[in-house]
């Protein structure tokens, strides 16, 4: 008996580990489609500047809605993407509709700033940042109303040539952010050296902010230390109103978080900002 229970066991694992296999392989197999298929979209979060309280910027995250898988979250298909070299073609989607996004609401006078998630080795990628510059061109927008977010790890995989980039994108006058701080293993040094004008920290840290010393204080000296290498701090996944508190307190200069809005479908976000900016009119 007691051997078929360990046999029984031993299947109940590899069962487990064909699902995520399967599920990986299936993902793979739509995702070369979703483009051309016109399965993504783009959702926007506004990013609050603390000093007025208006919205200033939007972070654009990307939505997979697949015929034959359902809605996936890119924390699940950005990988899949990443190791089939897919990515580039997505993110110059991305950077495409969201510039388009930005034209339009240019044209209707909001002057809204706009991050973008970029991927390690998009940097690394030639047409990514061409096809980037010449929407840019064609819709006459200039490149200090966007921000590169990359991720820490991003910058620990080629750090020579990818602050490199990163410096000839800040010259240009983009905005280049560190997405995730404090999930990684950067040191001071190389975020020193990594051209960088805005830091933000990852949501783990802020979620649980007012209940955990320790994060409350990595968060604040991280504040302190940006500040002093000369970078705009912006922290995600703020949630209470305490949260925010705590963060304008210690000079953070931008909050994004479910406490201000979930990441909105354009028509939403817009309601949602016209809303938001009378209010902080009304109170000024
Ligand atoms: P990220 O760039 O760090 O984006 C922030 C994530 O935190 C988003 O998840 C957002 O919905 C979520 N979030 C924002 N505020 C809160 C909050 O108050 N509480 C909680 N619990 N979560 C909050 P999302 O949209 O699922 O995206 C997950 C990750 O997928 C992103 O993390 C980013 O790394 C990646 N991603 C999303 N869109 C793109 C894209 O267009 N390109 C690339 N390369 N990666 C993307
Ligand atoms: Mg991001
Ligand atoms: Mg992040
Ligand atoms: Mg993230």
């Amino acid at each position: 008996a007691h051997g078929r229970r360990k046999k029984l066991m031993v299947t109940a694992y590899t069962d487990g580990l064909d699902l995520a296999y399967i599920r990986t392989l299936a993902i793979s197999a739509a995702l070369p489609k979703a483009l051309a298929r016109n399965e993504f979209h783009l959702v926007y979060q506004p990013k609050i500047a603390i000093n007025a309280g208006s919205c200033t910027g939007v972070e654009a995250l990307l939505r997979w809605q697949s015929e034959e898988l359902g809605w996936i979250g890119p924390d699940e298909f950005i990988p899949v993407a990443e190791q089939s070299g897919l990515i580039h073609e997505i993110t110059a989607w991305v950077c495409t509709q969201a510039i388009e996004q930005v034209a339009t609401w240019h044209q209707q006078g909001h002057k809204l700033k706009v991050s973008v998630n970029f991927s390690a080795n998009d940097l690394l990628h030639d047409t990514v940042l061409t096809t980037f510059e010449e929407q840019l061109k064609v819709h006459h927008l200039d490149p200090t109303y966007f921000v590169l977010e990359v991720t820490e790890g991003a910058v620990v995989e080629n750090p020579e040539l990818t602050s490199q980039r990163l410096k000839s994108l800040r010259e240009k006058g983009f905005g280049v952010s560190i997405d995730d701080y404090g999930t990684g293993y950067s040191s001071l040094l190389q975020l020193r050296d990594l051209q960088a004008t805005e830091l933000k920290i990852d949501r783990s840290f802020v979620m649980k902010l007012e209940h955990n010393v320790a994060d409350q204080t990595i968060v604040r000296s991280s504040i302190q230390m940006a500040h002093q290498l000369g970078l705009h701090v912006v922290a995600e996944g703020v949630e209470t109103e305490r949260a925010a508190g705590l963060l304008s307190d210690w000079g953070c200069d931008e909050l994004q978080g479910y406490f201000y809005s979930k990441p909105l479908e354009p028509h939403y976000f817009m309601q949602w900002y016209l809303q938001h900016q009378a209010q902080v009119k009304e109170n000024s």
